[in-house]
């Protein structure tokens, strides 16, 4: 803890981002004792592809096998979108609190370091034309942020792009969710993903239509494996 951190901290107590419950001073990653025994990262592998077995209502699934003709090569969400973890998210999201980016991918951050998830790049799905001038900042990408400097790998920022703004996936069937998305995506000029493991970062798992779709971009252009990680599974 620096000086900076002790004198802000007696102003400005911190919260767990969470439940809200004050935190000690210099507590550190905003989130209190009782919020990260909650969400448990699993060291369980699959034992039929060896991907990343998570918890949907206490019940062990593996997203790789149930997303089993999605492009990427894996899957990880430490959390259900549910409580506290989808408020706090959603609260992230729209009032563009910055500061919750560091604690939001604590526990992906985490749970790929535990699963020894290597990667040599870490991308983030990019945000929609429209919506992005909208909120006024890129989501995904500050999270991604996060998980590269933890992981310790290089993030790049504008390599991805969306080439065309699409209704939101929230509201659609995972047919629907498909055919919205496809080939809505590109590559920068700077990018050059060929041969390189890549870890691609999306805020909220559903049906992986999203995801995959950036998978199959990047294994076009040459990636040799694609590792989705997120901050929860809906
Ligand atoms: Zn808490
Ligand atoms: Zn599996």
């Amino acid at each position: 803890m620096n000086l900076f951190t002790s004198v802000f901290d007696l102003f400005f107590p911190p919260k767990c981002i969470y439940c809200g419950e004050f935190l000690a001073l210099g507590d550190r990653p905003l989130i209190c004792r009782r919020c990260l025994d909650l969400i448990p990262i699993s060291q369980l592998r699959c034992g039929k592809c060896g991907g990343v077995i998570t918890y949907n209502n206490g019940m062990p699934e593996c997203l790789s096998c149930k997303t089993a003709g999605r492009y990427f090569d894996g899957v990880f969400a430490p959390a259900t979108y549910n409580g506290n973890v989808r408020l706090a998210i959603l609260k992230y999201k729209f009032s563009a609190q910055t500061y919750m980016a560091k604690p939001l991918s604590y526990f992906t951050a985490g749970g790929l370091k535990k699963l020894g998830v290597k990667a040599d790049l870490v991308l983030s799905v990019p945000p929609d034309p429209k919506r992005r001038t909208k909120r006024g900042f890129d989501y995904t990408g500050q999270l991604a942020k996060y998980v590269a400097s933890e992981l310790k790998i290089p993030f790049r920022s504008d390599w991805l792009k969306k080439t065309k703004s699409t209704p939101a996936q929230s509201r659609l069937t995972k047919a629907e969710r498909l055919k919205n998305i496809k080939g809505s995506f590109a590559l920068t000029s700077k990018a050059n993903v060929a041969g390189l493991s890549i870890l691609l970062v999306d805020d909220i798992f559903t049906t992986g239509a999203t995801t995959s779709e950036v998978s199959k971009l990047l294994k076009k252009k040459g990636a040799k494996y694609v590792f989705v990680a997120t901050l929860a599974k809906r």
